[in-house]
């Protein structure tokens, strides 16, 4: 695509991406953020990858990752990398990148920024104090959190965790809505970066990626704000340069619940089986 703008300056080629999970069918919100994404990287003359996020194992299904790329070309998406068309930053499935993400913890480990933690999530919700109802996740109460920098792991099975710096205010300027801010240790706590079954944790994965595949602007869900400022501190500890955000705002039916996979009404799998058509059913999205 040709560029007829007067700017001489160098800035990064605009590389978006598209970052599904294959733990359920897509439906209509995921396909509303993800043509956002796409008209950004359009308008931008940009690139956009493909990359799956199938490192949950215990919910990504193969039949998921079948249905993904069915549903995403129907809907009408277009990417220039990923999984099934190779690319310069490959491979883009999460599953077959380890490595990178070994590296990457590897990196933390060596801040001191990370320790091993052991406690299960039941541990956690059991001595939170007041867990906070709008967060998923509660503030980690600090059980494992190491008074020196130094740390071991234990011969239990364990979780590395991210401190994040008390008191200290995460801000960014969003694409979409503008300046946030959030506190460490009060907005957010100490998060997981591997798993305690031995698998690298999304925080850890997305960054890794996202920093490797010179993602220049991620657009995702407002649900993920919180992670946004998580990732942040990832991106400082590990030397790297974070891309610019754009945050969509989260698709609701028609009782203001936010739509989720176990939506199957409005997955797009069921939409094209009732013969909707994508160019109807993106009416009234307007262009970001
Ligand atoms: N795979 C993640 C999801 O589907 C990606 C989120 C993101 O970082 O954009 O929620």
């Amino acid at each position: 695509m040709s560029s007829h703008t007067s700017h001489t300056s160098h800035p990064p080629r605009y590389r978006g991406r598209l970052a599904p999970s294959p733990t359920g069918y897509l439906h209509l919100g995921h396909a509303r953020t993800f043509w956002i994404a796409q008209q950004r990287a359009q308008a931008a003359g940009g690139s956009l990858v493909l990359r799956n996020e199938d490192l949950d194992f215990a919910r990504c299904k193969p039949e998921f990752v079948t249905a993904m790329f069915e549903d995403l070309r129907w809907f009408g998406f277009e990417w220039q990398e990923g999984p099934d068309c190779g690319g310069p930053f490959a491979p883009y499935n999460q599953s077959e990148r380890r490595l990178v993400y070994e590296s990457a913890l590897q990196k933390l480990r060596d801040t001191g920024l990370i320790y091993p933690c052991t406690c299960s999530r039941k541990d956690i919700l059991a001595a939170a104090a007041a867990p906070h109802e709008t967060e998923a996740e509660p503030i980690y109460p600090g059980t494992c959190r190491p008074n020196s920098h130094v740390s071991t792991p234990t011969s239990r099975p364990f979780s590395w965790r991210f401190r994040v710096p008390d008191g200290e205010t995460i801000s960014f300027v969003d694409g979409n809505f503008g300046p946030q801010q959030f506190v460490a240790g009060k907005d957010f706590g100490d998060f997981i970066v591997w798993r305690q079954d031995d698998a690298p944790a999304y925080q850890l994965a997305v960054v890794a990626d996202d920093a490797a595949m010179q993602i220049t602007e991620v657009v995702r869900g407002a649900d993920l704000l919180l992670s946004t400022a998580r990732q942040i501190l990832l991106y400082r500890a590990l030397g790297l340069t974070p891309p610019a955000f754009y945050h969509c705002a989260l698709m609701t039916d028609t009782t203001g619940t936010r739509l989720a996979k176990r939506h199957d009404s409005l997955s797009l799998r069921t939409l094209q089986n009732q013969g909707h058509l994508p160019t109807t059913l993106r009416q009234g999205w307007c262009s970001a």
